[in-house]
């Protein structure tokens, strides 16, 4: 048996592997990763600087370790629809194993390449990995999906008897003798006209471990209590391990499971769950990409306003902790969950902008940037999402960051010019003395969150009237 392993951008690892692991089992393998020049593209490798910068060091690694087992990575240039079938056919291979993408667009493309490689009798084995459960395999009373996450995460719970995660094989065979190879080096950042950023995360599967390690020895004790703390390094920032498949959410869990019971492993696990959830959500409705998940949201008035934008994006709204957020964002290519969610409701409901657009905007820039969970996020700030509070729930800037950053430690770290703010006005300087204000060199609030507030309900309601609350 003769079989090409996918490596697609979302499980760039070896440890619990299951396409490679069932190729290395019965045969042949040829290790395979396509170039799609979309991405690989200058114009748009600057679009999305911080995730190239992870997934070329991940890409990189993946290729060093499966030389280190016997084998050879495969970088081809071409669109997979394309290159994969026309490969697979000239290799003479058997299958194509890869695993499963959630996304709408993912789901085409596999429909496209199962199509090329039917008509050379060639199979496409997809496996399950991306979420813990296949998705669409969580079903209420009536047979649907959820459309709320508590439900769902019970249901999970029943089901989430997993088998052990798969090791890394200890050696793979050969690439066969006689493949004409049309292979190419892993781009460099500087052939994508890119800088390497020093504050991101390093990618491959070997940091992500050691992440993993220093989470369980240390933040998941108290993670109950500091997850939403700003100010402190309360969570495991596995975040784009998880989406780029440097740890499969498999180690993940079982490791968190592995390691206790209490209180704050429950809520790592939960937090599990709400990613396991964004991706039964767009799997069971592909269309949630484009649309509101609250049918009432669609066409709502969001304003045009590029000046708020530009403030927003800058980090120069006069909110310290939605300031934080975009300078981190720029900085560090993440942003903490809570200060994603106070600049996320901030961007849709104090300053009214479509909600699309902020959307957008991070998935440019997080590293671990994620259609599911950046789309769910946002519709979720936004409150057209699926969420089992009312949308006319909206977070005060000031109060979050006076709960989640008391001294302002987080607001400090990123936006400098407050480091001299006493803690007293750290979260609402514009309160300061004048003299001091003066000295501060930071923008006044560009709308007051009473009438920001006023102006989203009295804008939902009008919109939503058709729809009770
Ligand atoms: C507006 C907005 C946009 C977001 N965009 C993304 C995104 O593009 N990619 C992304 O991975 N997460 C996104 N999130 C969810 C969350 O903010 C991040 O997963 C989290 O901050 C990552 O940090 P961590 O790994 O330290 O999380 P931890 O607290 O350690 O959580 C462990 C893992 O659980 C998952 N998780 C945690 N919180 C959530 C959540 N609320 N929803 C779904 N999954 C969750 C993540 O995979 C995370 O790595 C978004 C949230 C909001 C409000």
């Amino acid at each position: 048996m003769r079989s090409i392993v996918w490596f697609r951008g979302k499980d760039l690892r070896l440890a619990d592997h299951r396409p490679l692991t069932e190729a290395a089992a019965s045969g042949e393998v040829i290790p395979l990763f396509v170039l799609d020049p979309f991405f690989f593209a200058p114009e748009r490798a600057r679009e999305l600087p911080h995730r190239l910068q992870f997934l070329l060091e991940s890409l990189k690694e993946l290729e060093t370790h499966l030389a280190h087992l016997g084998s050879r990575l495969l970088v081809v240039p071409g669109r997979s629809v394309d290159v994969v079938p026309r490969l697979a056919a000239q290799w003479k291979a058997d299958q194509v194993l890869a695993h499963r993408w959630v996304e709408p667009f993912g789901r085409e493309r596999d429909r496209r390449v199962a199509e090329g490689l039917g008509c050379e009798g060639i199979a496409f084995r997809l496996f399950e990995g991306e979420t813990l459960l296949p998705p669409g395999s969580v079903r209420n009373g009536q047979g649907g999906m959820f459309r709320v996450f508590t439900p769902f995460g019970r249901a999970c719970g029943a089901k989430l008897d997993l088998e052990p995660a798969l090791p890394v094989p200890r050696a793979l065979p050969p690439l066969p003798e006689g493949l004409v190879i049309e292979a190419v080096p892993i781009p460099s950042l500087e052939d994508l006209a890119l800088r390497s950023n020093l504050a991101l995360q390093s990618g491959g599967e070997q940091a992500a471990r050691a992440r993993l390690k220093a989470f369980l020895d240390g933040p998941l004790a108290d993670y109950g209590t500091d997850r939403d703390r700003m100010d402190r390094p309360g969570t495991s920032r596995l975040s784009a391990d998880l989406k780029f498949g440097t740890l499969s959410v498999r180690t993940v869990w079982q490791a968190a499971v592995a390691a206790g019971q209490g209180e704050s492993v429950r809520r790592y696990l939960n937090e599990l769950l709400w990613r396991e959830f964004t991706h039964h959500l767009l799997w069971e409705w592909p269309e949630l990409l484009e649309h509101p998940f609250r049918a009432g949201f669609q066409g709502f008035p969001w304003r045009e306003a590029e000046a708020d934008w530009q403030a927003w994006t800058e980090g120069r709204t006069g909110y310290p902790v939605v300031d934080a957020a975009a300078r981190q964002l720029k900085t560090e290519g993440f942003v903490h969950n809570r200060a994603r969610m106070v600049a996320a409701s901030f961007l849709t409901k104090h300053l009214l902008l479509d909600y699309r657009r902020g959307e957008a905007h991070y998935l440019r820039r997080l590293t671990d940037g994620d259609w599911a969970q950046n789309n769910a996020g946002w519709q979720w700030s936004a409150g057209c999402g699926c969420d089992a509070q009312p949308w006319f729930r909206i977070f005060n800037p000031v109060a979050q960051g006076l709960a989640f950053d008391p001294d302002g430690t987080y607001v400090k770290r990123w936006v400098p010019e407050l480091a001299d703010c006493p803690t007293a006005f750290i979260q609402e300087p514009w309160k300061a003395p004048k003299a001091l204000r003066a000295r501060l060199d930071y923008p006044e609030p560009i709308v007051d969150h009473a009438l920001a507030r006023q102006r989203f309900l009295a804008t939902a309601k009008g919109h939503l009237r058709r729809e009770a609350p």
